[in-house]
């Protein structure tokens, strides 16, 4: 962090409950003053994300009236908050034709009854595109001139829609005049929308649930920004999802290296991605609660102070574990190539893997199994079975593949438990197994106890 420097270049990014009504965005727009942040990326309003999918669902299935009606709920949300924001005419009109084109995609889905992904990115592009014209009013006052932009024309991406990959180069190419600005004056301060991208055919795209986070440190890698900062509904990144245990504490400094695993194994909090391009330039993120903003939150740095054996836990649900066996694969080479090229073919990602002498077992979410060409293209080389409902615990630290007795210690918490799976060894940051879904909860209550609560 550039301490010296007078003009940093903080990238300020605000989730769904900090853009909840008009009293929330007010709210999260002064946390951008009062930090002098100037790059502001936001989420659609809480819940509007959901809706948008369900509306395009609706209209696929051809049932009208109930579309018509949530376009009526949700343009009515959001010409409330610009009622109660005051907006200008020219941003009320700039609102008013995103909830028109909401309003057409909507008709377009309904009369071609297709909602594939490619159209659902644009649908829901709306959301966020609203709650960036909404946040740049509230950001409005006297010394600064607020700039709305639209990502699409920044942030470049694949045609992988739902899930589409940023292509960092071209996007780094395209902040180059905000960057000049940014360095060179305080002057003006940009909004923009999370979550959403555009081909270079300059078709809408969606980064993945949650995206956000991901964009908005996609944007302070392109600007060379000196902070990021992800502002959200929690003081922080706590011990465990404060959800499942209210004991749950905020962890004040964390590596980029263990926020960024604890992300990967369900922590909500953080977009799985997130990390990446703040690790690629070394740029300090702070998360922190946009309701209380004066509460300190946590700090995501390269370096830290302290590196304790277990720092956090997290627990994915809905995995499923994908057991590919073959005798042929006794003292044969060759074939776990071909089972992670069909993966590779296959564009999904594989979380935690075993393998023995003739099967390789391997934790995917559940939604994977939808796609029907991956199960059959492995069926064709070798047996597969499927065990389902399951969660992922995964506890996160520092040396854990290095520490004696850690096994042993978790095991006992959890004794009465039926493991299905355990990764150790591949990462100092991490120890993950398997459970059933029901027993989940109740084992990351059990390892709170033990790792974080009688340690303190
Ligand atoms: P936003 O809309 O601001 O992006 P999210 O709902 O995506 O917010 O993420 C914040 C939520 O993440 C919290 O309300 C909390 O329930 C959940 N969460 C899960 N694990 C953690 C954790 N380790 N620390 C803090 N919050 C967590
Ligand atoms: N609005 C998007 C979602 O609900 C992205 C985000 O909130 O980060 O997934
Ligand atoms: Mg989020």
């Amino acid at each position: 962090m550039n301490q010296a420097k007078s003009n940093k270049i903080i990238v300020s990014k605000f989730g769904g409950t900090s853009m909840g009504d008009a009293n929330c965005i007010r709210r999260s727009a002064q946390v951008v003053h009062k930090r002098k942040a100037r790059f502001v990326v936001v989420s659609a309003t809480s819940g509007t994300t959901n809706q948008l999918i369900s509306l395009g669902q609706m209209a696929q299935n051809q049932n009208w009236s109930e579309t018509e009606s949530l376009i009526k709920k949700i343009s009515d949300r959001h010409l409330e908050i610009a009622k109660d924001l005051n907006l200008s005419a020219e941003r009320l009109s700039s609102l008013q034709s995103t909830l028109d084109e909401m309003g057409s995609l909507a008709k377009g889905i309904y009369l071609l009854r297709d909602c594939s992904p490619r159209i659902l990115d644009s649908l829901q592009s709306i959301g966020e595109r609203l709650s960036s014209i909404l946040m740049a009013q509230a950001l409005e006052r006297a010394e600064q001139s607020v700039k709305w932009l639209d990502a699409r024309e920044f942030i470049l991406t694949d045609d992988l829609f739902s899930k589409a990959r940023p292509q960092i180069n071209e996007i780094y190419e395209r902040h180059q005049s905000i960057r000049k600005d940014l360095q060179q004056s305080t002057k003006n301060i940009y909004v923009t929308q999370g979550y959403i991208g555009a081909t270079a055919d300059r078709i809408t795209t969606t980064l993945g649930r949650g995206g956000s986070d991901y964009s908005a440190a996609l944007f302070a890698e392109a600007l060379d920004a000196d902070e990021l900062e992800i502002w959200t509904d929690v003081t922080g990144i706590a011990t465990t999802d404060p959800r499942l245990v209210p004991q749950a504490r905020s962890i004040n400094e964390i590596s980029f290296k263990e926020a960024a695993e604890l992300a990967v194994f369900g922590a909500k909090v953080l977009h799985p991605s997130t990390l990446l391009p703040a690790m690629r330039k070394n740029i300090p993120t702070f998360v922190g609660s946009s309701f209380d903003a004066n509460t300190a939150g946590t700090w995501i740095r390269k370096e830290v102070t302290e590196a304790p054996l277990v720092r956090a836990m997290a627990l994915r649900k809905n995995q499923v574990l994908v057991t590919v066996s073959t005798p042929e694969m006794l003292n044969a080479y060759g074939f776990l190539f071909q089972i992670f090229k069909i993966f590779n073919d296959n564009q999904v990602s594989i979380d935690a893997i075993t393998t023995s002498e003739i099967s390789v077992s391997m934790t995917l979410d559940e939604g994977t199994l939808q796609n029907k060409k991956l199960l059959a293209e492995l069926s064709a080389i070798a047996d597969v079975q499927i065990e389902s409902h399951l969660s992922l615990i995964a506890l996160i630290g520092n040396n854990i593949n290095h520490t004696p007795g850690l096994a042993k210690k978790i095991f006992e918490a959890i004794s009465n438990v039926n493991v299905r799976m355990i990764c150790l060894g591949a990462s100092k940051h991490n120890f993950c197994f398997l459970v059933n879904d029901e027993q989940g909860p109740e084992v990351i209550k059990k390892l709170h106890q033990t790792f974080i609560e009688s340690e303190a």
